[in-house]
């Protein structure tokens, strides 16, 4: 289906309510496939709208909180039903402003339609626990409380399906919410917002406000109304607002970058390690967190192999999407001659594409490197683009040395027909997500998200373990002694 493209300036929205930023201000929203293409014109947010954002938030607090959970649950299926109704013109919107092929912007729509089904039903089993006490006639329990206002800040490169499973967590859990969606894909934000407007929720308790992070992110972090930050995005970001929180006592859950790797042993099936080492690395052009960027091959294995990943490269080049904005192209491009000079073989790819099909447009090859080593920083830096490093291991545990030697540790995924070699990877691999014989990307909505080390802090998205950042305990003491109560007990 073709969606007719309006040409319009959308508003904040604020106690459910489109308006206009106070500082006048708007910036035109591009598409990276072609940077003559102006999409629509959204606001650039001023302190003051991140002031009332928050205390519209707040102001709908006791309401929504007061709402049983399932009833909560209600809504997010509405907004399910409508989003579902309207996932062609979203993923038409998702595929126009962040640049991933319309099939992925449609898997990243039922991924969120999967979230909001997921959530809802968490409304129902919103449960706590009953505690056997040390005293008679004393009845203990646990319940969980939301936080109140929750700010929610997200990236670019899932613009629908991070602000869902962020906002349907914390919603059922009774908080409100306030987001502010990356600067480089605000209109599938908005269009979640209309979602949310016609769901019929209480106004104020979705918020949204558009604009730049460097200028509101701080102003928004430290809003005395808000509860606690949620935030997906590069670890540079998220350290700095980590900092922030600290100073303002607030809880922070963070998930950020990776250097996800793929480890494929001589055993393993090099026509099936390939193709998902492909998938993982080139697809959605490699901005994914959890995108493969190292392949780590068992010496015995690792000329066939490749050989295949840079057929498959080289088949996958010319439908790859543009990359999200000309910086992020400069950055890739950049890594790509910092590869070259640190010694890593370039075996393929390694340009921009200029012919005509992609001269408008952020587009690079699928680039392959050979003979890369631990301490280059293609090996060890997150490029968010579609190049991909190959690396060499004696065996499997050397392999796991390099595989942990990061930072980061957000996936991985391992190629063998050994069950206990398989074993010994998921004991010993440093990561939130573990794969098998499958790429390393991808996640369900029933099951916790997230990575370790400087991937994420601060609990799990996704998955029931997602309630735990945006609820408290409160435990509740019962004491039914009545008459026969002791007064003088201890
Ligand atoms: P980013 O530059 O860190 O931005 C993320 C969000 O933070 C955006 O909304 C951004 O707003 C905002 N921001 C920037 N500076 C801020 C500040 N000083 N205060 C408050 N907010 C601020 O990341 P990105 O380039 O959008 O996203 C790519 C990164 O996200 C990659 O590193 C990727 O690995 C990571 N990611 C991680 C996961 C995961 O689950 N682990 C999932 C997806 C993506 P502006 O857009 O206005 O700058």
């Amino acid at each position: 289906m073709s969606v007719k493209l309006e040409l319009k300036t959308w508003g904040n929205f604020i106690g459910g309510k489109w308006v206009p930023s106070t500082s006048g201000k708007i910036k035109p929203n591009i598409n990276p496939a072609n940077a003559e293409e102006i999409l629509g014109y959204f606001q650039e947010s001023s302190f003051e709208d991140v002031k009332n954002a928050v205390e519209s938030a707040e102001k709908a607090f006791y309401d929504w909180k007061r709402l049983p959970a399932p009833n909560r649950g209600k809504l997010l299926v509405k907004v399910m039903q409508i989003l579902e109704k309207r996932k062609e013109e979203v993923s038409e919107a998702l595929t126009r402003e962040e640049g991933k092929s319309f099939q992925e912007s449609l898997g990243e729509v039922n991924k969120a339609l999967n979230t909001l089904e997921f959530f809802a039903g968490e409304g129902r089993r919103f449960y706590g626990e009953t505690i056997p006490s040390e005293l008679p006639k004393n009845f203990i329990y646990t319940r969980r409380e939301p936080l109140g206002v929750v700010a929610l800040i997200t990236p670019w490169n899932f613009p629908v399906s991070i602000p869902i499973w962020k906002m349907a967590a914390s919603l059922i859990c009774g908080n409100t919410v306030v987001l502010k969606p990356s600067s480089l894909t605000p209109w599938t934000a908005v269009l979640l917002m209309e979602a949310f407007r016609e769901a019929d929720f209480p106004a104020g308790v979705v918020n949204c406000i558009t604009g730049s992070g460097s200028v509101i992110g701080d102003a928004l972090v430290k809003a005395p109304e808000v509860k606690a930050v949620s935030f997906t995005g590069s670890t540079e970001t998220g350290r700095k607002l980590q900092a922030l929180a600290g100073q303002h006592g607030k809880p922070i859950q963070l998930e950020m970058g990776g250097k996800n790797a793929v480890i494929v042993l001589n055993d393993a099936d090099l026509d099936l390690a390939a193709s998902a080492a492909a998938l993982g690395a080139f697809g959605s052009t490699g901005q994914r967190c959890t995108a493969t960027s190292r392949v780590i091959v068992e010496e015995s294995a690792l000329e066939q192999f490749t050989q295949k990943i840079v057929e498959k490269a080289k088949l996958m080049s010319d439908s790859l999407g543009p990359c999200v904005d000309e910086n992020q192209l400069k950055k890739v491009l950049q890594y790509i001659e910092v590869g070259k000079n640190e010694g890593g073989k370039l075996v393929c790819g390694g340009h921009r594409l200029k012919d005509s099909k992609h001269l408008k447009g952020f587009y690079v090859e699928s680039t392959v490197f050979s003979h890369v080593t631990s301490d280059m920083r293609i090996a060890k830096e997150e490029v968010f683009g579609p190049v991909l490093s190959v690396l060499s291991a004696k065996n499997l545990s050397d392999a796991l040395k390099l595989a942990n030697g990061v930072e980061y540790g957000l996936s991985a995924s391992i190629f063998t027909q050994d069950a206990e070699k398989v074993f010994e990877f998921i004991d010993e691999i440093e990561v939130g997500m573990v794969h098998i014989n499958s790429a390393t990307i991808g996640g369900e909505a029933q099951v916790p998200f997230g990575g370790m080390k400087n991937s994420g802090m601060g609990g799990r998205e996704m998955g029931k373990q997602a309630l735990d950042f945006f609820t408290e305990w409160k435990a509740v003491y019962v004491d039914y002694t009545g008459s026969s109560r002791k007064t003088n007990f201890y």
